[in-house]
């Protein structure tokens, strides 16, 4: 049989991967969804009752391919600069094929200045594409075994302490807690969380530590109140005086605002017991399994942390879930207008999709 014919004939049930290239191009385009917030969010840096995030759709071959990144203001991005950002590249990138992703995604970070959430929104697309194509869940695609994906924490947002309370009760069904501290209110916060549950709590410092005495005594009272880790006490910066606070602390101090992209870490490994790994940060999956191998690589702990985001974000840093330690994989539970249905929680553990691609369900 001529290969030809036989490519015909083997196309029926089969994967013809080869003849996308020679497909016609992609439809791809892009959208901004405000997600409105179940409570207030406030942490150190702001307070807000919606998120603006940034979504992807690459459709090909009657596969549509959905990625989502959310937008930090911190590093000079806004839904708005990632639309035009992607609008910029939308002949280019309608043209590639997303089967050779990794070439892809080299070119997206050239062409694309900053604007990590948009990279991260197409990188996601093309893995939630492909995924789709070879008819395998995105974890699948890595080797992974979903039973290994961890327990996620459940954020409780700084607020009074009846509100505190109130939010801790409605965090019933979710074992491991994360509390901001770093506000002149900790006491009255860890303290309300304590008086109505013994459950683990992570504590999240976003920086917040006026000194590094300062951390020394908060991160010992939170060690006394059963806290098991904590994340960036000091500046983002301030590498100099981590060792002094870590020699002084017992529990893991996680790097999360010092550590963005996977060159940051060799020179926090020194300084941290583990980073904290943001796919909507470092600009996709792809990067973020970079930061993931780069840190296990330095003997560091990984947390796989998150942005306020809908279910499409969250369900695709969770495909990665179980490469790391730590998960904080929350941040769909906060908005009341989540268009997808992907990643679940039962106990706190996150339950993966077994659906091909990201295995997301429109609700
Ligand atoms: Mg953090």
């Amino acid at each position: 049989m001529k290969r030809r014919a036989f490519l015909g004939t083997a196309a029926v049930g089969a994967l013809p991967l080869n003849a996308s290239a020679a497909a016609p191009g992609a439809t791809v385009s892009t959208k901004i969804r405000r997600l409105n917030l179940k409570h207030t969010w406030t942490t150190v840096m702001s307070s807000s009752d919606y998120r603006d995030t940034f979504f992807v759709e690459f459709s090909k071959d009657g596969i549509t391919g959905i990625g989502e990144g959310a937008p930090i203001v911190r590093y000079k991005e806004s839904a708005q600069t990632c639309d035009a950002a992607v609008k910029a590249i939308l002949p280019w990138l309608a043209e590639q094929d997303p089967t050779q992703f990794n070439k892809v995604m080299a070119d997206v970070f050239r062409r694309i200045d900053g604007n990590w959430a948009a990279k991260a929104a197409v990188d996601i697309a093309l893995f939630d594409w492909v995924g789709q194509k070879l008819g395998v869940p995105v974890w699948r695609y890595f080797g992974l075994d979903r039973n290994d994906a961890p327990v996620s924490t459940f954020s409780i947002g700084i607020d009074k302490a009846e509100i505190v309370k109130e939010k801790v009760r409605e965090a019933e069904p979710y074992p491991v807690l994360k509390v901001k501290v770093g506000l002149d209110n900790d006491e009255e916060v860890i303290s309300a969380v304590r008086s109505v549950t013994n459950k683990a709590i992570r504590a999240d410092a976003n920086e917040g530590f006026k000194s590094k005495e300062a951390a020394v005594e908060k991160i010992n009272w939170l060690e006394k109140q059963g806290v098991e880790l904590i994340e960036q006490p000091l500046p983002a910066a301030n590498l100099e005086d981590m060792n002094w606070i870590r020699k002084r602390v017992h529990m893991p101090i996680i790097a999360d605002e010092s550590c963005l992209h996977p060159q940051d870490i060799p020179r926090l490994a020194p300084h941290f017991d583990g980073v904290n790994v943001k796919i909507d940060k470092c600009g996709g999956l792809l990067e973020g399994t970079r930061m993931i191998q780069i840190a296990r690589s330095l003997g560091l702990k990984v947390m796989l942390g998150c942005m306020v985001s809908s279910s499409a974000a969250i369900t695709a840093a969770s495909h990665l879930s179980p490469l790391v330690d730590y998960a904080d994989l929350d941040g769909y539970l906060l908005i009341s207008n989540d268009p997808y249905e992907g990643v679940r929680m039962e106990r706190g553990k996150l339950i993966l999709p077994d659906r091909p691609g990201l295995g997301l369900k429109a609700r």
